[in-house]
C-alpha cells in the first residue's frame, strides 16, 4: 500500500524523523517546512495525505487545513494534524479547521503507522469515487452521487464497557454533543448477538473488561459472517502497546488511548461514518453503472447490448438441450406522426407506456429489450412458433386496443405495432438468422398493411 504523504513542520529534525519512519515503511514522503511551501506542493503534486504540524510561525497548521479544505481541488485530501499532548484545544481547533484526524508529539510508531494506513484505506475509496464521477461526466452520463459526506452524520454505535464511568462519559460525547444513537453492554454474548442482529455503524470494544478479553470478542467479530465488515474501535490502555499491535493485527480499524479525549472519539466515530458513507457511495455508484450498461434508461427495458448477449446465451442453450425458442422483432407504426401532431415529449411517453404495455403481455421468463429508437426485441425462452404466434397476437392487441390518450391527454392516439417472429429452427439455425427471419418477416408484416404480426416460421 503505497502512498504519497507530504510532512510539514517547521522543524527540521522532526521532519527528518517522521521521513525516516514513513520511508522505512515505503511511503513516497515529501516535505515542507511552513504552511506556504505545504500548499505550494499540494497544488503541484497533490499527495494522499498530509501529516500536518499545528505550532509554525507564520501560517499556522490549523489555517493551512482550513485553505485544504475550502479548496475544491484538495478537500478529499486526508490531514493529520500533528499536536502537543498537552493541547485539548488543540483537536477542538483541528476539528473545526477540517483535520480528519491526529497525532500527538512525540509521535509514537504504532499511532503514526494506524493513523497513515487507515487513511490511506479511505483514500483509496475516494479517488475510486472521484474517478468514476469523472468518467461518468465525460461520457455524459451525469450520475446522482455527491462527493463530500454530509456534516450531520449520525451513527449507530455499539459500546462494548463495563466500566460505569467510561460509559457516562461517551454517551456524553456521542449522544449528548452529537446526537449519534448508542447501544451499551458490558457482556460480550449479548454484544456479539447484538452486533450480528442489528444494523451498526461501528462497534467501540474496550479492552479493560473486567471479566472478559476485549480482544477475543474482536477477534470472534473478525470471524463471524455477519460481523466480519463492521469497523471495530478498541479503548487501549496505553502502557500495553503488545496487546494494541495484537488487536491491529485481528482487523481492528482504528484506536482510542486512555484517557478517552472526548474530541478525538468525536473525530474518530465521525471519520469511521465517513468511510462507510464513501464506501456505500462506491457501492451504489457501481450498482447504478451496472444498471446503465444494461439497461435503456427512457423506458427502464434492457439495452441492445444486454438483450444481443442474453440471446446469444438463450441460443446455445435451446441447441445444447434441444428446446424451443422465439424472438419477437416489435416495431410502432408510423411513430414519427406521433412527434410530429403531438410533440417528441408525448412521443417519450407513449415509447414508456408502450414498454409498461409490454411487459404486463410476457412471461418473466421473456428478456425484453429497447433496441433504439421504437424498435424493441423480446427474447422467448422454451416457446416454439405456435406460443411465439400467441404471445405476438396478445401483445399486438394489447397495444392498439385501447387508445394511448389516458397517459397523454391527447384524443385520438392510437398506438399500433407491428411484429416479425422468428422461432428456433433446430441445430442448423443460427443467431445471426434468426434475426435475419425476425427483421423480414417484420418488413412483411409493415408492407401487408402494419399492425400485424407475421413469422416465415410457421410451417418449420
Ligand atoms: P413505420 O410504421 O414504417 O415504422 O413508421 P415510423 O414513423 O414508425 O418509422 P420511422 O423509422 O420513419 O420513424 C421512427 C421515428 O421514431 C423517427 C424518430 O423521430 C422517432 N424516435 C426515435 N427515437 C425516439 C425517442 O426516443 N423518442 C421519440 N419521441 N421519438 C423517437
Ligand atoms: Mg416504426
Ligand atoms: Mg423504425
Amino acid at each position: 500500500m503505497s502512498a504519497r504523504i507530504l510532512v510539514v513542520d517547521d522543524i527540521i529534525t522532526n521532519v527528518k524523523l517522521l521521513e525516516a519512519k514513513l520511508t522505512a515503511e515505503y511511503f513516497d514522503v515529501s516535505t515542507a517546512m511552513s504552511g506556504v511551501e505545504a500548499l505550494e506542493v499540494i497544488a503541484t503534486n497533490q499527495p494522499d495525505i498530509v501529516l500536518l504540524d499545528v505550532m509554525m510561525p507564520g501560517m499556522d497548521g490549523f489555517e493551512v487545513c482550513r485553505r485544504i479544505k475550502n479548496n475544491p481541488q484538495t478537500q478529499h485530501i486526508p490531514v493529520v494534524m500533528v499536536t502537543a499532548l498537552d493541547q485539548a484545544s488543540d483537536r477542538i481547533n483541528g476539528l473545526k479547521a477540517g483535520a480528519d484526524d491526529f497525532l500527538t508529539k512525540p509521535v509514537n510508531d504504532i499511532a503514526l503507522l494506524a493513523r497513515v494506513k487507515s487513511l490511506v484505506r479511505l483514500k483509496v475509496v475516494v479517488d475510486e469515487l472521484r474517478m468514476r464521477i469523472d468518467s461518468g461526466e465525460q461520457m455524459g452520463v451525469a450520475m446522482t452521487t455527491i462527493l463530500q459526506p454530509p456534516n450531520d452524520l449520525t451513527g449507530n454505535f455499539l459500546i462494548v464497557e463495563d466500566d460505569q464511568n467510561m460509559v457516562d462519559r461517551i454517551s456524553h460525547c456521542l449522544i449528548e454533543n452529537a446526537n449519534h444513537n448508542v447501544k451499551f453492554v458490558s457482556d460480550p454474548q449479548e454484544s456479539l448477538y447484538l452486533a450480528s442482529s442489528e444494523e451498526f455503524d461501528l462497534v467501540i470494544v474496550s479492552l479493560n473488561l473486567e471479566d472478559f478479553d476485549g480482544l477475543r470478542l474482536c477477534s470472534q467479530l473478525r470471524s463471524l459472517p455477519k460481523t466480519r465488515n463492521i469497523p471495530i474501535l478498541t479503548i487501549v490502555d496505553d502502557s500495553e502497546p503488545k496487546r494494541l499491535v495484537r488487536a491491529l493485527d485481528l482487523g481492528v480499524n482504528d484506536y482510542i488511548s486512555l484517557p478517552v479525549d472526548e474530541n478525538e472519539l468525536l473525530a474518530r466515530a465521525t471519520s469511521s461514518l465517513k468511510r462507510k458513507w464513501y464506501a456505500d457511495q462506491l457501492r451504489f455508484n457501481l450498482e447504478q453503472s451496472m444498471e446503465m450498461a444494461i439497461k435503456d434508461s427512457l423506458t427502464g427495458m434492457h439495452n441492445r447490448r444486454f438483450i444481443e448477449t442474453s440471446f446469444k446465451t438463450a441460443f446455445d442453450k435451446a441447441v445444447s438441450n434441444n428446446k424451443p425458442l422465439s424472438l419477437l422483432l416489435l416495431d410502432i407504426d408510423h411513430f414519427k406522426r406521433v412527434n410530429d401532431t403531438f410533440g417528441h415529449d408525448i412521443g417519450d411517453e407513449v415509447l414508456k407506456e408502450f414498454a409498461l404495455r409490454v411487459g404486463t403481455g410476457v412471461r418473466g421468463v421473456d428478456l425484453t429489450a429497447r433496441l433504439g429508437g421504437e424498435e424493441f426485441l423480446i427474447v422467448l425462452p422454451d416457446a416454439d412458433i405456435d406460443a411465439a404466434l400467441i404471445i405476438g397476437e396478445r401483445l399486438r392487441a394489447i397495444i392498439s386496443d385501447k387508445p394511448f390518450s389516458d397517459l397523454t391527454n391527447c384524443e385520438d392516439l392510437n398506438i399500433s405495432v407491428s411484429i416479425g417472429i422468428a422461432s428456433f429452427k433446430g441445430a442448423s439455425d443460427k443467431v445471426e438468422n434468426m434475426m435475419k427471419r425476425s427483421d423480414l418477416a417484420l418488413y412483411e408484416a409493415k408492407k401487408t398493411g402494419r399492425n400485424k404480426i407475421f413469422s416465415f416460421d410457421k410451417d418449420a
